[in-house]
């Protein structure tokens, strides 16, 4: 029964990941166990496992679920190791570098780097204000010319493309320039590497291997704060490549100078290069991204129509990040073509009814009042209390005007959460920064600022 559900599902995942995934990543896993809520596959390296499980665990669990066995986790266990696939998945680190055969079309076909997703290019990267200057930092690193800045960091929250720009550069090199050997790995795997090589005495070869190589890109290095042999050698490994002029590329999910439990030492290296933070998405970006994913996805589910309203709808309410409003695109295809309808402004909320829910966040006017506060720099009792002190007066209107654009609440309410006023008050308050607002650009970025962090 379980390897007739597998073989259903599989045939079923050949359609929604490709054929080229398919073989590279589903055809390999062999089903151990389905049951108590859990499927079990083995897999023939933990990088095979781990690739598998982050880029399509949720194709599994969903096709599972579709063919009667619903599972809650999916889980990877190594198996014995199928000769060909370890090949393939590029992930045997014990090979001895000296000796590898070369290339069959690139200088770093032995180097141990992750897989990278043929999805993740410049042209699928969509442009905006919030990650134009990390854009344009790759586009450059990825001319391969001489070293401009090094290390360029690159850093933000989740989902929101530094792993797509690393992979785009890393592709863009491969065809520019297939001379340099480049290696894309996860400061995960970078541990994993190291210690394996420990534990097999080969920290030579380890060490030689990283060292040969022309570009490394080390992503979401925040991983290895406060493992200390790690960092230690990764400290060495980055210098000994500044010191041989070879680019490196690193993200993590915050600025070097705020990841805990990292030597300063490392720190203070980090940001010597090129330092650039992708910003969260605004409405445009967002709506950009949208659109083109749909002009991919009209190819791939031909005759099915998107109502107008759908995208800005999206755009406007899934503002979380990048992969949560691809996911949710994704589904929205899938379940129209499932019950071959239109995708209308109703099927949208029907369908992420939860999705949109989640990203619903309730913004209270507490919140907007400890916020501005904190901003100008007031205190919280004066911003509400009675003073009517310029330097107090004007963060209390901002404060205002963000509870009434922010909140549902309406005049009244806001009134007597700012101690009581009337609701007159309020909307001259309001009235008032819409004006000055037109005019005082330096309030108009205030304003921005705080809605960004506010709405988060
Ligand atoms: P991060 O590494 O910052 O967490 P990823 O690079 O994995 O984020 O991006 C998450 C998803 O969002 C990926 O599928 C990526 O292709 C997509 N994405 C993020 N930013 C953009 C963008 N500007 N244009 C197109 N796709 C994007
Ligand atoms: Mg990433």
């Amino acid at each position: 029964m379980t390897n007739e559900t597998w073989s259903q599902v599989r045939q079923e995942l050949i359609k929604r990941v490709g054929k080229n995934n398919y073989v590279t990543w589903i055809e390999p896993l062999k089903l151990a166990a389905l049951g108590n809520g859990v499927a079990r596959f083995e897999v023939p390296t933990i990088f095979f496992g781990d690739w598998v499980q982050r880029n399509y665990a949720d194709h599994i669990r969903s096709q599972l679920a579709s063919a009667g066995s619903p599972v809650d986790r999916v889980e990877f266990a190594l198996g014995t190791p199928a000769p060909e696939v370890a090949a393939a998945s590029k992930a045997s680190v014990a090979k001895p570098v000296a000796k590898t055969v070369r290339a069959r079309n690139g200088s770093d076909d032995d180097l141990p780097g992750a897989p990278l997703d043929p999805r993740f290019t410049f042209d699928s990267f969509v442009v905006g204000k919030s990650n134009e200057l990390a854009h344009a930092a790759s586009r450059r690193v990825a001319e391969g010319g001489t070293v401009t800045f090094n290390p360029l960091f690159l850093y933000g929250g989740v989902g929101l493309g530094k792993t797509h720009l690393m992979h785009a550069i890393a592709h863009e090199l491969h065809t520019r320039r297939p001379d340099l050997r480049v290696l894309y790995l996860s400061a995960e795997q970078f541990m994993y590497r190291f210690v394996q090589a420990l534990r097999e005495r080969q920290i030579m070869d380890f060490k030689e291997m990283f060292r040969s190589v022309d570009v490394l890109m080390v992503d979401d290095v925040q991983f290895v704060a406060g493992k200390d042999s790690t960092q230690e050698e990764f400290f060495h490994t980055f210098n000994a490549l500044v010191d041989q002029n070879k680019q490196i590329v690193i993200s993590a999910d915050r600025a070097p100078g705020e990841i805990k439990d990292l030597e300063d030492r490392i720190k203070s290296r980090l940001q010597c290069g090129l330092v650039v933070d992708l910003h969260p998405t605004d409405y445009e970006l967002r709506l950009g991204i949208l659109q083109q994913k749909v002009t991919y996805y009209r190819s791939q589910y031909r005759g099915l129509a998107i109502a107008d309203g759908v995208l800005e709808f999206l755009a406007h309410r899934i503002t979380t990040n990048v992969r949560v409003l691809e996911g949710a695109l994704t589904r929205l295809f899938a379940f129209a073509s499932l019950v071959g309808r239109e995708i209308s402004l109703e099927l949208t909320q029907d369908c992420l009814a939860d999705i949109l829910r989640s990203s619903d966040r309730k913004l209270t006017i507490e919140e907007i009042q400890r916020k501005v506060a904190e901003h100008y720099n007031v205190r919280l009792s004066d911003l509400i209390g009675p003073k009517r002190l310029r330097i107090i007066a004007r963060p209390r209107q901002v404060a205002m005007y963000l509870s009434k654009q922010l909140t549902p609440r309406s005049l009244p309410e806001i009134g007597r959460r700012f101690g009581g006023r009337d609701h007159t008050t309020i909307m001259h308050g309001v009235r008032r920064i819409e004006e000055l607002m037109a005019q005082d650009s330096q309030l108009a970025d205030d304003l921005q600022l705080l809605r960004r962090l506010l709405q988060g």
